[in-house]
């Protein structure tokens, strides 16, 4: 029976940062009404999956993670299973029949719901897809941010783009730009708990606009926060690549010189076919542009393998793309048809295997460039902010966002920025050594 007081919770989050960000904001409504957090499912009392319904892979874990979920709750039935997100908004009470022991479904919109609505679940299953609910109304002290570090920071909710293969308009529904005065106090607040570094979030966050202030501004807004240290951003659409956004890369303190710049492909006629709103000549410019503002900018990006109709020459564009910017790293995604989007109507013609094939020759010549491009640092001096405690040492982040093993430091480190020297590294990560004792 769901009570409040010594009641627990185990949250599971699949998709991206700003799915971790929304189950933070439950978790957080659930520690303020009193509930505990459980160390893992089998502890919990109220188990709640947060889903991604991005690609179709995506939504099957939902059914594979719930259907786990049924024998826990025959062992316990007073067990209450719930489901939130996109996967929830997208297939509505689909979920409740194919899985008949969901308690609570939540759509994107009303999440900070759940406390309120699990109440109710004592007398059978709770549906809430309201679309026009707020999710802005979590008060920021609430949020329970999962990094001790790293504070994920809603800039603007949904999506206004029109993509041919992506579900997240759908789900998400059109852009909802968050005033700046409520960011920078939210910033304000996480700085004076300790935070060293924010990351602003959206859908295309670099689209953001409110009244007179695009996100170059909103910035330097944020950026002129006292005692912040580091500033980021994901994810960026190329469209929104302005003059003014490159400036305030370069110029901007607190803003790490690193970008996620998806491309999806380095073909035109695909890229028209999927509405991306710009062309690879276009791209590259604007890469260009990037790199003049900021030579040492960090660039990573996503890409799509077998859209509709890709031929094997369109495949070798985006791979001559890849190879001529060079990127740092690179998100690579086989085409999955989604619901509700305008690719669906397109012949989904390109074998998985060839999919496949596609997808591994971008991630060896990938892992290839890394590798090179990680090991020329080595002798290298950089900066690190320790997020993450392991065994036998710590990790952490350089300001272009790559990951630095401190074998031997110790959990002291958490949070703060120490300087290193590289001393070995391999595709995906660099090793490292603290240059100074830290005091
Ligand atoms: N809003 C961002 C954008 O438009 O660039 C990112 C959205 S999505 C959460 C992250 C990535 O998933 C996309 O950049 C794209 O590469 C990939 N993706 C989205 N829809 C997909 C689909 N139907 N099939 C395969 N990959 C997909």
């Amino acid at each position: 029976m769901i009570s409040k007081g010594k009641t627990r919770f185990f949250i599971r989050t699949f998709g991206c940062q700003m799915n971790v960000n929304d189950s933070e904001k439950v978790a957080g409504l659930l520690i303020a009404e009193g509930y505990e957090p459980a160390a893992d499912a089998a502890a919990a009392d109220f188990i709640f999956v947060n889903t991604c319904a991005v690609r179709e892979k995506a939504a099957d874990k939902l059914y594979h993670s719930l259907s786990r979920l049924k024998r826990l709750k025959a062992d316990r039935p007073g067990l209450r299973i719930g489901v939130g997100g996109c996967v929830a908004q997208l297939e509505g009470e689909e979920i409740l029949r194919k899985a008949r022991h969901v308690d609570l479904l939540v759509g994107t919109h009303t999440l900070h719901r759940v406390p309120e609505l699990l109440r109710g679940t004592t007398r059978g299953p709770v549906v809430d897809l309201d679309r026009k609910a707020d999710a802005f109304t979590v008060p920021d002290a609430t949020i329970a941010h999962a990094s001790p570090v790293r504070a994920y920071v809603t800039a603007i909710e949904g999506c206004n783009h029109v993509c041919s293969f992506c579900v997240v308009p759908r789900t998400r529904g059109p852009e909802v730009n968050r005033p700046p005065d409520a960011i920078v106090r939210e910033v304000e607040g996480l700085v004076e708990r300790g935070y060293p570094e924010v990351m602003l979030l959206g859908q295309t966050v670099n689209a953001y606009q409110f009244e007179d202030l695009d996100f170059a501004d909103l910035l330097a807004r944020v950026d002129a926060v006292r005692g912040l240290r580091r500033l980021r951003f994901t994810t960026s659409h190329p469209e929104h690549v302005t003059e003014h956004f490159a400036d305030a890369l370069r110029d901007l303190d607190t803003v790490c010189p690193y970008l996620h710049l998806p491309v999806q492909s380095g073909s035109n006629r695909v890229l028209t076919s999927m509405r991306r709103g710009y062309d690879r000549r276009h791209y590259l410019d604007t890469i260009a542009l990037l790199r003049d503002r900021v030579p040492d900018l960090s660039l990573t990006s996503d890409i799509i393998v077998g859209y509709p109709g890709e031929t094997d020459e369109e495949f070798q564009e985006t791979l001559s793309l890849a190879q001529e910017v060079g990127f740092d790293g690179l998100f690579v995604f086989k085409y999955s048809p989604r619901p509700g989007t305008t690719a669906l109507r397109l012949a989904d013609d390109v074998p998985d295997g060839e999919k496949s094939r596609r997808l591994q020759v971008l991630n060896e010549y990938q892992q290839r460039l890394q590798r090179a491009r990680n090991e020329a640092r080595v002798g290298h001096w950089d900066e690190v902010l320790v997020d993450t405690i392991q065994p036998g040492g710590v990790s952490g982040r350089t300001p272009q966002f790559r990951i630095a093993h401190l074998p031997g430091a110790g959990p002291e480190l958490l949070g703060q920025i120490v300087p290193v020297e590289i001393t070995a590294a391999g595709p995906n990560a660099l090793v490292a050594r603290l240059t100074q004792p830290i005091h």
